[in-house]
């Protein structure tokens, strides 16, 4: 099941904008090229007490209160962010139930993006934050969570809002350094929430060979550990080496192979139950065959990519993997 819906196109609609509709266009396109965009689903908004179960009221209320209005320079304030937003959170929703229920991966094809929503606070292109609403409402029917964060950058929203909550495991590589700012390996969550966020903070240059690392030495038993009743993966494809936002290094096929893997893990946890949504990404073409590549594999085939340059042969990345582990031995066993 795909779930998606063109009124996401009518977000934040100028092609000035690096987050800009022709990302998810370009995503459509390449799907559709391939035989791929089928099964397609109509999300519903999400449902006012699952988004307040993630956002403060008083946050809430600046859409009423400031259209026209800015969350940042770059996070803008329309009449219609707070609907599109809310039908981007429905579709994360949306695909998380039919994953849960079937037992089958589902993909949620959304904008605008949303980790970098916390509590009380949008920003960096994100409104609400709708992989944290899904999980956050799964957890309060008592499945156990696990967020896989690929996108390049932190999500600082999405690691405040379960900080301190042992239900929800959040897991993020990103760049350290770089936007939010936030994720160090040493933030492993608050009072019972401890050793239930994981952080690698990667420095420029980071590439397959990092992830792959990062995910036999980290990722995989952390999560095996957890035993999560459904997985999602919040991706972002702007860890890609031709992101013009970023320094990480992930190829095509680097991408494709971390997230095929993320979906084996989910796999063997939790029978299948692994949902991906859409985050960041801003070269068309690596948010396109990455995005035909992991859609193409839950569907049992392969699609081709051309953006297979491999920039990581030094691993760049062991530092962080280390430094992750350090930090987080006291709560998982590690080898
Ligand atoms: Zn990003």
């Amino acid at each position: 099941v795909i779930v998606y819906s063109p009124r996401f196109l009518d977000h934040a609609p100028s092609p000035l904008h690096v987050e800009r509709p022709d990302r998810l266009r370009a995503v459509v396109a390449r799907l559709r090229a391939e035989g791929l965009f089928e099964d397609v689903v109509a999300p519903v908004p999400a449902p006012l007490a699952d988004v307040r179960r993630v956002h403060g009221a008083p946050y809430l209320d600046a859409f009423a209160t400031r259209p026209d209005g800015f969350l940042d320079p770059e996070t803008a304030l329309d009449d219609d962010t707070f609907e599109i937003a809310r039908l981007a959170a429905g579709a994360v929703l949306d695909a998380t139930r039919a994953s849960v229920d079937s037992a089958r991966p589902t993909v949620a094809l959304v904008r605008p993006p949303g980790h970098h929503a916390g509590p009380g606070y949008g920003g960096g292109f994100c409104y609400l934050n709708s992989v944290a609403i899904a999980a956050a409402a799964h957890a309060a029917s008592g499945r156990r969570i696990a967020i896989l964060d690929y996108d390049a950058h932190h999500g600082n929203g999405t690691q405040d809002i379960f900080a301190a909550d042992p239900r929800v495991l959040y897991v993020s590589t990103h760049q350290f350094g770089i936007y939010p700012g936030t994720g160090p390996a040493e933030d492993v969550g608050e009072g019972e929430g401890r050793g239930f966020t994981v952080n690698v903070p990667f420095r420029a240059g980071c590439g397959d060979a990092s992830y792959r690392v990062a995910f036999d030495d980290v990722i995989e038993p952390i999560v095996r550990a957890f035993r999560p009743d459904a997985v999602l993966v919040s991706l972002g494809v702007d860890a890609h080496y031709r992101d013009p936002l970023t320094s990480l290094a992930l190829s095509s096929p680097g991408y494709v192979e971390l997230v095929n893997r993320s979906a084996d893990l989910a796999a063997r946890t939790c029978g299948s139950r692994f949902v991906l949504a859409m985050e960041g990404g801003y070269h068309l073409d690596a948010l396109a065959e990455v995005w035909a590549g992991v859609v193409g594999h839950l569907a049992g085939r392969r699609a081709e990519a051309h953006l297979t340059a491999d920039l990581d042969a030094e691993m760049r990345g062991a530092p962080a993997v280390r430094a992750t582990r350090a930090a987080q031995s006291e709560f998982w066993n590690l080898r």
